[in-house]
Formats: C-alpha cells, sequence, structure tokens
C-alpha cells in the first residue's frame, strides 16, 4: 500500500527513566537514579533524523504541541529541555513561543533549577505526578516524595513562570492504605491549579501489583470502590469550577490539554523513544519498548520500529467512536430512526448519555462504562459516519 506522508504538528517524546517502580507500573521504564540525558538525546536525535528520511512523517517548520512524557522527564535533569529544543531545531523543526509544550515531572526531582531551566527553553505546561497527599499510600505505591513534595514543586514551577500545572491523580486505591480520598480532593482543588488528570488504580499482570494479587497478598481492584470515587471526583471537581471534558481530564476555562485533544480527534502525530507509538493514518508504529533494545539499534543505524499495523475502515470506526466518546464533546448522533438511536435513547434513559445539539455525549456514569458503550453502539446501524 501507498500511504502519502502525514504532516504532524504534535510531536511525543519519551524519556525511559525512573529512579524507582511504582508498584503498579507498566510503563516503558528503566530504573535508574539518575536519567542519562547525553544517551537519551542522542537516541532521540538519530530516530528523528531515521524519520526524515523515511518519510512516513512530514514534519512541520513549527510544531503546534510537544509531549516529553515518562518515565520521570525530570529525572533527566535541568539541561534535558534546551537539548531537545537544539535537536529538533536540527532537524528544521522549531518550538517557537505559543506551543503548548508540556513536560511531566515527578515532585522529587522538580526543584527550582530545574523548573527555571525547563521554563527558559520552552516548556509552558507541567504536568506533576501527585497521586495522594497520604504517606502511608505514597510509600505503597512505591513513590519516593512525601506529601509535601508536589506543594515544593509547584511553588518550583510557578516561580520560574510556569503558572499552567496538571497534577495527576490515582483513586481505586486498596482500602485498607486508609486513604481519604475526600481530604486529597479538597487538598487538590486548594491548589488551584488549572487542570486535573484522574487515575484510576489498574492492576496489569506483568507488575509488582499483578504479582501480589495473582498469589492473594493484595486484593482485586475494588469495582464499587472505584466507581465511587470517579463519580465523587467529578462531582467536587466540577463543583470547584473545572470542567470534566474529558473521562480523566478536568480544566478551569482554557486550561484543556493540546496535545492529548490530537490524540482523542484521530489526527496525525509523531512518537519518539522506547515504546513511543506514532499514528500517521491508517499506519500506526510504534518502538522497542526496552530502552536498551531501542538505542543500540539506532546506534547500529537500524530503525527502533518493532512493529507497524495499518488501522482499517471498520477498526478507525470503532476507535473514533471509543475516542469522542471520552470527551465532552462527544460524537456526531446517530440517523434519526436508526437502530444505533434507539441505543443512544436508551443510555439517555438510564442516565448514561447526554443527546443535545445533534451529539451524544456521555455522563461521568456512561464513562465508566466507555468500552462497553462503544463497542454496542459500533455494532448498531447508522452510529457513525468516518467522515464526520
Ligand atoms: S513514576 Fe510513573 S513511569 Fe515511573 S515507575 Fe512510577 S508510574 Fe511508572
Amino acid at each position: 500500500m501507498i500511504v502519502s506522508p502525514a504532516q504532524v504538528g504534535s510531536v511525543y517524546v519519551h524519556a525511559p527513566f525512573c529512579a524507582r517502580r511504582c508498584v503498579y507500573c507498566d510503563f516503558a521504564v528503566t530504573v535508574r537514579r539518575t536519567g542519562d540525558v547525553d544517551a537519551w538525546l542522542e537516541a532521540i536525535a538519530a530516530e528523528l533524523a531515521f524519520v526524515v528520511r523515511e518519510g512516513l512523517f512530514t514534519l512541520p517548520s513549527s510544531l503546534d504541541t510537544l509531549y516529553v512524557g515518562g518515565g520521570t522527564p525530570s529525572l533527566l535533569g535541568a539541561s534535558a529541555m534546551t537539548g531537545l529544543v537544539e535537536l529538533l531545531e536540527a532537524e528544521g523543526v522549531g518550538v517557537p513561543a505559543g506551543v503548548e509544550w508540556t513536560a511531566e515531572a515527578n515532585p522529587e526531582s522538580l526543584d527550582a533549577v530545574v523548573s527555571a531551566a525547563w521554563s527558559r527553553a520552552g516548556v509552558n505546561r507541567l504536568s506533576l505526578g501527585l497521586q495522594t497527599f497520604h504517606e502511608p499510600s505514597l510509600r505503597w505505591m512505591g513513590r519516593l516524595h512525601g506529601p509535601d513534595g508536589p506543594l515544593r514543586a509547584l511553588d518550583a514551577a510557578r516561580a520560574s513562570g510556569i503558572e499552567d500545572v496538571s497534577v495527576d491523580l490515582i483513586f481505586g486505591l486498596p482500602a485498607r492504605l486508609g486513604r481519604s480520598w475526600e481530604d486529597d480532593l479538597e487538598r487538590v482543588v486548594a491548589l488551584d491549579v488549572p487542570h486535573v488528570s484522574l487515575y484510576g488504580l489498574t492492576v496489569e499482570p506483568r507488575t509488582a501489583l499483578g504479582r501480589a494479587v495473582r498469589d492473594g497478598r493484595e486484593p482485586a481492584v475494588d469495582e464499587d470502590r472505584y466507581a465511587r470515587e470517579f463519580l465523587r471526583a467529578s462531582e467536587v471537581l466540577t463543583t470547584a469550577g473545572y470542567e470534566h471534558y474529558e473521562v480523566s481530564s478536568f480544566a478551569r476555562p482554557g486550561f484543556r490539554a493540546r496535545h492529548n485533544a490530537v490524540y482523542w480527534s484521530g489526527a496525525p502525530y509523531l512518537g519518539l523513544g522506547n515504546g513511543a507509538h506514532g499514528y500517521a493514518p491508517p499506519v500506526r508504529r510504534w518502538n522497542e519498548r526496552d530502552w536498551e533494545t531501542y538505542r543500540s539499534r539506532l546506534a547500529a543505524g537500524h530503525s527502533p520500529e518493532a512493529e507497524r499495523e495499518t488501522v482499517d475502515d471498520e477498526a478507525r470506526r470503532l476507535e473514533r467512536i471509543w475516542l469522542g466518546l471520552r470527551t465532552s464533546d462527544g460524537i456526531p448522533a446517530p440517523a434519526p430512526g436508526s437502530s444505533a438511536e434507539l441505543l443512544v435513547r436508551r443510555w439517555a434513559d438510564d442516565g448514561l448519555a447526554r443527546v443535545e445539539a445533534e451529539r451524544v455525549r456521555l455522563t461521568p456514569a456512561g464513562w465508566l462504562t466507555l468500552d462497553t458503550l462503544a463497542v454496542e453502539l459500533d455494532a448498531r446501524d447508522g452510529a457513525f459516519d468516518l467522515r464526520s
């Protein structure tokens, strides 16, 4: 199949290092006390040159959004983001003011020096791994910061001029830890940050938590508690002035995450780094997950790509329904009189969706069963036209 190059405006760059692996983490992470910034920059530069030569993506002279995630990007230290700008510019890709540039950070490695250097390089949005203020839960998760860590990191970010901060908050932790969800929500609201991301605890088989659940040392996730905490967060945060604009995302007006919106819209994006995914419709590609494998393939002059797939129309339709329903913008309402319309009316009667302004939007209760609803709708006639 001949595929024309996808013009991308959004780039994700993966930072692979973490100082310790959290009990639930299944990400492409390499455990190191400090990040190897030189090796990281060298590998990303080599991959970018590869991308340019290969021609699957056309890079812009100026990006719309740049997202550095991980792993723990803050473990790469103060110079990392300047180095990243330099290697992008070397390939003709500019990161001027106005680009939404997000970098993830963990509280223990984001100090005033790192924050100021990142701000000077152009980072204007931080995603901070707060998770909880409850000390025993932080210890249980294997986090390296204490309850005051996020406050110090937030002060450092604000002092360096980065006001647009998102905090990550985890819910659905085991009841025996004694974590108060109400206390955490109250303290997060008091931080007065413009964005909050919620993550439910999931048990992945290849993690320490997965093994503990399998061996009966930890209970499985309590689904009722999970649902209760999710719905309560939606209530508390929307009452405090946040818009619940995507299943996991809350923003003050004007602070929706632009980079993530690219994923939800089905637009192309480029991913660099180990385990990173890229999308040049209809091709999705992803890199070797293991940092050393990724890096050594590049060092030997080979592509770090692990696999690629062609997303056919059938798969793309389900994906567009699922991605659209994730957001409060929803998807176009089904054709009148179709079996999809009947289904959506039933969802509305059950409090799972609203149909307004010719769009279907899930409620927070609907978001709890998003996967099932998307598959159900996809199976109906008149559900969604890929051209819409
Ligand atoms: S800090 Fe994030 S990426 Fe690193 S181990 Fe913990 S959950 Fe995984």
